[in-house]
């Protein structure tokens, strides 16, 4: 069969920066996406310098390498470079942010039902209430509710997962912040599925994610981003001795990054997002767009599964739901990875107050063709008997 979506040539030559894939059909870029050999080169390269020249020398050589890291994924999540701060995972992101947020134990903070459950439990534990917004069937956020709720109370904060890691979802992002902006509600968005995938508009007042979903970053290496306005009210819980060693008060946002971290994983995705950009953001969400609405008509189509979300759902993500009761989904998982095809099983634990049983989530790349999607039905097909 012909590649009918578009943009065959930028999916070939993104597959010739990796491995071949007729070794593995990875279908798990939610979980984590494949880095490029340039990627893998520049963290080698990077730990051989360390070792060289001494690891503080070899970080204090790489300013512009960040700066240019900073500034590539600060494009793609509505944000300068300065705004910019490198952490070890999305998780680590949020939990800085909010231990530094203006913040008092008790506070109300607002978030949507369908929000990733460790995000909401990190509410929890910085000692806040959180009240949960209202979604529709598939977790996407009732705005007009949430107007409606704006009249009469006003939150400290409003939490929002931007994209889904369980369904094909993003959400109006847009119309939240202008309902928000309203009554002066700073809007902390979780991007951690949505950088890559989709564009991310500006007048967040934060956001955090990771390297190594959709941008390809290696392991380890998260990020958060505070607008101009939020930074000065930023509290860093720093050790003393961090905090005296910082510079001006441009850089606020910045003493929230991790000072011990994966210098080397920084560079790397420095490198993947440069990648990412010279390929053309928008073509690569395009591709992913028709991929995802490719997945979902293919697989949803095999005998005993159906996709959870319509086929012109957004995104790359297509989570298939199993008729039958008695299926273990960890078991067909399992067999799928006996014939070389990489998915992810997601918990009830992502979504716990929207999930209501798990699902079998594929998540391609843009190296993906029609043919990958039909050869996975038959080997999903095969792993269901
Ligand atoms: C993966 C994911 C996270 C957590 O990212 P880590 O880097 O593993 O901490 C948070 N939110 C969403 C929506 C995710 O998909």
């Amino acid at each position: 069969m012909t590649d009918e979506l578009p943009y065959p040539e930028l999916g070939s030559e993104w597959a010739s920066l990796r491995f071949q894939k007729e070794e593995v059909l990875h279908l798990d870029t939610a979980a984590c996406g494949r880095t490029s050999h340039a990627v893998q080169a520049r963290v080698a390269t990077y730990l051989a310098h360390e070792a060289e020249v001494g690891g503080y020398v070899a970080e204090a050589s790489m300013a512009s390498v960040f700066k240019n890291g900073r500034a590539g994924l600060g494009a793609l999540i509505g944000f300068t470079a300065e705004d910019v701060a490198f952490t070890e995972s999305a998780s680590t992101a949020f939990v800085q942010l909010l231990a530094s947020w203006p913040l008092e134990k008790g506070d109300t903070v607002w978030a949507l039902r369908s929000d990733w459950g460790p995000s909401l439990a990190a509410l929890i534990d910085r000692g806040l209430r959180v009240e949960l917004l209202d979604v529709d069937s598939r977790g996407v956020l009732d705005v007009d509710a949430l107007e409606r709720r704006l009249r009469h109370s006003r939150p400290a904060l409003l939490h929002m997962t931007a994209a889904l890691s369980h369904r094909a979802v993003l959400q109006p992002i847009t119309e939240c912040l202008v309902a928000c902006s309203s009554r002066e509600v700073p809007v902390i968005l979780d991007v951690a599925q949505a950088a890559g995938q989709f564009a991310v508009p500006e007048g967040v007042a934060a956001v955090y994610g990771t390297g190594r979903k959709f941008l390809c970053g290696p392991r380890g290496v998260g990020y958060l981003a505070v607008s101009k306005v939020w930074q000065p009210a930023l509290h860093p819980r720093a050790p003393a001795l961090v905090v005296e060693a910082w510079p001006g008060e441009d850089r606020l946002v910045r003493r929230l990054e991790s000072r011990e971290a994966f210098i080397g994983g920084r560079a790397g995705l420095a490198v993947a997002l440069g990648e990412f950009h010279e390929m053309g953001a928008g073509r690569i969400r395009a591709r992913l767009d028709a991929i995802g609405r490719a997945g979902r008509r293919v697989l949803g189509n095999v005998p005993g599964w159906s996709a959870c979300d319509p086929v012109g759902a957004p995104g790359a993500i297509i989570s298939l739901e199993v008729a039958s009761d008695y299926v273990d989904l960890a078991v067909v998982r399992a067999k799928l990875l006996r014939q070389k095809v990489v998915c992810s099983v997601a918990g009830r634990e992502r979504a716990p107050h929207h999930m209501t049983r798990p699902l079998l989530r594929f998540s391609p790349h843009i190296d993906v063709t029609l043919d990958d999607l039909e050869h996975v039905a038959s080997c999903l097909k095969a792993a269901s008997q």
